[in-house]
């Protein structure tokens, strides 16, 4: 059992990492050997949709190539200023599905709470990159609403922490906020959505993990990666920290040109989830959200790039591809399972 300084120490890292994130499009260029001549584009974009990114990430972009897939998902860029049709600022319609502020009910069953409106890092494909997250942020005195709406509907037996980025939070927070939810019978599983472990994978504290095997719920977790080189060694390691603390680990990815848009690729990701003891879960096609339309791809070249896929790897890696449609019961498959 590790020292209670030990612990204070692990919690001191992780803050201070998430509130030293580079934020300056100059610094980012200058880091990675970049050309000059993007930060003026860059500083533009950044005031719609700010830079902000983990210094542990940076260090697996491959310095002066402006192609790296890993850039691509961090770095502003000019065309993210330019309204394309079809491309809009709430693609998800979530508002409709929003009965109090902080909580999501879409599904049978699962419902999804959003803890914070932080992240770690700034994805530029997001879908929340528009979210009226100050409206619908509920402080403590929010959880009441939260907890109250859930244990008037004994079908949600899964609870969805979600975007910001819940480990954003303090896992003395999370705590508090899962003793309450876990006095709720019906609610049986905590599912946790969280780019963390990826981006800053000192997340995963001593703390982090007493918290998940202490929890009475049964907790799951999936991890956002895109790309094979955003698993690290640290990466592997936290992962592996929490297999050992048996917590179910699955994976989605956003089919990003220019990122992930080949089948070899993204095979190549499969490859290296299981290697860290993650099973791919969901590839969802881009949601159509103003500034991120340079990312996407016609459903037809989805469906190629996922089939060839499908040739090339055993069932259990092949992530379903998915698009969500507002109303719909359930996220769309968009091509006949390989299981
Ligand atoms: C994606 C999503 C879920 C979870 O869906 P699963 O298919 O169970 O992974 C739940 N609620 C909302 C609002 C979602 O967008
Ligand atoms: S971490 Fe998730 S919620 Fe946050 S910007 Fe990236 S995709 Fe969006």
């Amino acid at each position: 059992m590790p020292h209670a300084s030990f612990k204070a120490n692990e919690q001191r890292l992780w803050q201070e990492a998430l509130s030293d994130l580079i934020t300056d499009p100059k610094e980012l260029l200058m880091l990675l050997d970049l050309d000059p001549a993007l930060l003026d584009a860059a500083l533009r974009a950044a005031r719609a949709f700010p830079l902000k990114v983990p210094r542990g990430f940076v260090t697996r972009i491959e310095k002066g190539n402006p192609f790296d897939p890993l850039l691509k998902q961090i770095l502003p860029l000019d065309i993210e200023l330019q309204a394309t049709p079809g491309y809009v600022a709430d693609p998800l319609q979530e508002a409709q599905v929003n009965p109090v502020p902080g909580l999501l009910h879409k599904y049978h069953g699962r419902v999804l709470v959003t803890l914070t409106s932080a992240c770690a890092v700034h994805c530029r494909y997001c879908f929340r990159r528009h979210f009226p997250y100050e409206d619908n942020n509920p402080g403590t005195n929010g959880w009441e609403r939260i907890f109250a709406y859930i244990r008037q509907d004994d079908s949600v037996s899964e609870v969805i922490l979600s975007g910001g980025d819940p480990l954003a939070v303090s896992d003395k927070r999370l705590k508090l906020f899962t003793d309450q939810l876990s006095r709720i019978p019906h609610v049986k599983r905590l599912r946790i959505h969280t780019r963390l472990p990826v981006v800053l994978p000192e997340r995963i504290t001593d703390e982090c993990i007493d918290w998940l095997t202490q929890i009475k719920l049964a907790p799951v977790m999936v991890i956002h990666v895109n790309h094979p080189n955003e698993i690290s060694h640290d990466v592997r390691e936290a992962m592996l920290t929490l297999r050992n603390a048996r917590v179910p680990l699955f994976n989605q990815t956003v089919l990003l040109k220019g990122v992930n848009d080949e089948a070899n690729t993204l095979a190549a990701l499969s490859e290296a989830l299981f290697a860290a003891g993650v099973m791919p879960y969901y590839l969802h096609v881009l949601d159509r959200v103003q500034g991120a339309a340079h990312f996407d791809m016609t459903l037809c070249k989805a469906r190629e790039i996922h089939a060839e896929l499908g040739n090339k790897l055993p069932g259990y890696l092949v992530p379903r591809l998915v698009c969500e449609e507002p109303g719909m019961p359930s996220k769309t498959l968009l091509a006949t399972p390989v299981l």
